[in-house]
């Protein structure tokens, strides 16, 4: 069987940085959410909102036109930026250089969603965070894969993990899958699951906290923000990873004995990512 690493505290302090005293919000990383879409905007929400709380010091969401004030009401803290069309994403623009971008979040794929997002893979410069109807994108598009910036995260969860690297007839399988792909493409993939594994390269990391109160809606997506967050922090793509799945399950560890585990909703992740930090 493949050898892996545990994500525990240990491994955790190896990469996390304390915030320098004189730092400020300008220093302190912009990240760019992009998702949403009519019905679905709670999923970007949820995304910006983590990142802020995960410590970068700006975060702007893109999304549709119909998200204007679900943002602006949600989540004061959050600049917001708007497509030309009402319920869906048909052109992802911006004026400034995110140090890191998250998307997909309930962005639906609508065709024009579509080019958009290939056009953003053909010219992004910014550190990448794929998840949800972003990846489900990728798989229905393997061709774009070569497009992948180097060090781009992917964060699918079993089901979009299948549609990106195809079905698989044992665990040992899937690892090798996901292996070659990573390996491939040069990216890192976080197998959400029970438990999370992140796979980069030949290095597989297996996360060692977390319950099934994050079986949850919005789970996947506040993880997003936070690793988008890290990763507009100057973390490394492979350490945000890593230090995000741990705070993101150390929440649900944190917060369940509290809420109890029928009653936890991802906006509890949210709120309880300071004392996971602490
Ligand atoms: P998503 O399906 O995209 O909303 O992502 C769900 C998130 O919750 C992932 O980070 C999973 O690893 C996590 N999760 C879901 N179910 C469980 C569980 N039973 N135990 C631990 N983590 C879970
Ligand atoms: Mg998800």
């Amino acid at each position: 069987m493949l050898k892996s690493i545990a994500i525990d505290r240990n491994e955790v302090l190896k990469h996390y940085k304390t915030i320098a005293v004189d730092t400020h919000k300008g220093i302190q990383g912009h990240a760019l959410l992009i998702g949403g879409s009519y019905g679905k905007m709670g999923a970007v929400c949820l995304s910006s909102k983590a990142a802020l709380k995960t410590g970068c010091g700006l975060v702007t969401a893109f999304v549709p036109k119909c998200g204007y004030e679900i943002l602006q009401i949600a989540i004061p803290e959050v600049m917001v930026l708007t497509d030309a069309k009402k319920r869906c994403i048909s052109n992802i623009n911006f004026d400034f250089q995110p140090n890191a971008i998250g998307i997909g979040p309930g962005m639906g794929q609508d065709e024009v969603t579509q080019k958009t997002f290939l056009k953003l893979l053909r010219t992004n410069k910014s550190p990448l965070v794929i998840d949800a109807d972003a990846l489900n994108i990728l798989s229905k598009n393997k061709a774009w894969f070569l497009l992948l910036p180097a060090r781009t995260i992917l964060t699918p969860h079993p089901k979009e993990l299948e549609r990106l690297i195809g079905e698989w007839n044992s665990e040992e399988e899937k690892f090798e899958k996901t292996i070659s792909f990573s390996l491939q493409y040069n990216v890192i993939v976080v197998m959400k699951g029970v438990p999370t594994h992140i796979v980069d390269g030949e290095t597989i990391y297996k996360n060692t906290t977390g319950n099934p109160a994050l079986a949850t809606a919005g789970s996947g997506d506040v993880l997003t923000g936070i690793i988008t967050s890290l990763l507009a922090q100057s973390y490394e793509a492979v350490q945000a990873a890593i230090l995000g799945v741990y705070l993101h399950g150390l929440t649900a560890d944190i917060a369940v004995p509290k809420t109890g585990f029928q009653s936890f909703i991802a906006s509890d992740i949210i709120s309880h990512i300071g004392e996971a930090f602490l």
